[in-house]
């Protein structure tokens, strides 16, 4: 007896048809005493519309109503799927996140998980169903609902598999599963067998849009593994988890992750002072603003001033600009520059942890390819490079073919 997560989401649950594709495949793959819980997410580009009927009523960040609007997109896929599990006789019950009891904080449009009591799903598995939860959406200690940011989807599976203690939650996504890079830029990408929770998390975070950052840091606390696959196939996809279980999985470098969703930000002339880069970065966090790779460059001719570089998201660029035209007026500062072509390429591997040289052979790939680096930035097992966003699918081709095949012979 096995209790399987599945999570299915919005190009797989577009239409009536796809959602009885996933009915035939789930029961037909399901064993007699298998408990299976679907979590699925809005049908097709549901929550984008909903964004931009939104959009057409205000401008306003009117959260806790936006995210009312924004969470009733799952609450249609889960009710027209138990209905189609129903028509093909099969007993099915859908639950809001509210009725699968997840709580989540009250931050809008992100709200965190904060805890989650299953015991309405268990009750129902018990009564032969299976259960079709929304994903996406929790409710706080006041009884509103707030969503889980883009791609919310993930989380909920993953932290209701963890709460569950399922044995393993499988997210079905339009790709065969992990890849050493994005398929669409490089077609020498491969599928990982497996990888872990921390090289997942900085694969996600540094651009791989497989699945939400957050998703993989539940399925690590709660040591769910996490099975990546094809909607459209019975393949075996990729085995997220603590450790590689084949030596032969595992490799220096496991992927490359692109990520275009970058703008740099040159500050010039700032004062040379304690506090100062504090200011800064504390306005540009009050005021919402995610900053990633951070550079103060040395100045020797003049010390009294230094240069600080650093990246945003390009969504940010608005609201950074407005916040650094403001702290002109109370920190010396030559002049700011945004400039939004930018983008970041990454190399992950759990491997690159004592093991020399890994990062020359990536700088000299990109200097073979007359591509500039602007930034660097490392993590134990990542390191990042900033340069121009028209040489990206280059430099990723290059790192990939050179580091991650060849390192594969
Ligand atoms: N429907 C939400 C979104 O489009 C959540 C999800 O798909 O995971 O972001
Ligand atoms: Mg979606």
């Amino acid at each position: 007896m096995a209790l399987i997560v599945k999570k299915f989401g919005g190009s797989s649950v577009a239409t009536p048809e796809k959602m009885f594709n996933i009915v035939n495949r789930v029961l037909a793959g399901k064993k007699e005493d298998d408990n299976i819980v679907l979590v699925v997410s809005a049908m097709g580009d549901t929550t984008d519309e909903l964004v931009s009927l939104a959009k057409q009523v205000t401008s306003h960040p009117y959260g806790r109503e936006m995210d009312r609007l924004l969470s009733t997109g799952e609450q249609m896929s889960i009710a027209l799927m138990a209905m189609a599990f129903m028509e093909k006789g099969h007993p099915a019950v859908s639950m809001t996140g509210e009725q699968a009891g997840i709580k989540s904080s009250n931050a809008y449009g992100k709200g965190r998980i904060t805890d989650i009591d299953p015991s309405r799903v268990f009750e129902a598995l018990k009564g032969g169903n299976i259960v079709i939860v929304a994903g996406f959406q929790g409710i706080t200690d006041d009884g509103d609902i707030t969503t889980l940011g883009r791609g919310g989807s993930d989380t909920t599976a993953v932290a209701l598999a963890g709460a569950m203690k399922a044995d393993v939650c499988e997210i079905f996504t339009d790709v065969e599963g992990v890849y050493s890079t994005d398929p669409r830029i490089s077609p020498n990408a491969v599928k990982l067998a497996e990888i872990t929770y921390g090289e997942m998390l900085e694969m996600a975070r540094l651009g791989a849009g497989v699945m939400q950052p957050r998703a993989v840091e539940m399925g690590s606390r709660y040591g769910v593994p996490i099975h990546v696959r094809s909607t459209f196939s019975d393949n075996e996809g990729t085995i997220i988890r603590e450790a590689y279980t084949m030596s032969a999985n595992e490799h220096v470098i496991t992927g490359v992750a692109d990520d275009t969703n970058v703008a740099k930000v040159s500050l010039a002339g700032v004062e040379n002072k304690p506090g100062v880069a504090h200011t800064i970065f504390q306005t540009l966090a009050d005021g919402n603003v995610d900053v990633d790779m951070i550079v103060q460059s040395v100045r020797t001719i003049n010390d009294a001033l230094t240069d600080i570089v650093f990246t945003i998201t390009r969504d940010d660029v608005v609201l950074a600009k407005d916040i650094l035209e403001n702290l002109k007026k109370t920190i010396r500062m030559d002049d700011f520059v945004i400039n939004e072509h930018m983008a970041k390429v990454s190399i992950v591997g759990a491997g690159m942890l004592g093991q020399p040289g890994v990062a020359a052979k990536m700088f000299g790939i990109l200097s073979a390819e007359g591509i500039n680096i602007e930034i660097i930035s490392t993590s134990e097992i990542s390191i990042s490079c900033l340069i121009a966003e028209d040489r990206v699918k280059e430099a990723v081709h290059a790192i990939h073919d050179k580091l991650v095949l060849d390192g594969r012979g």
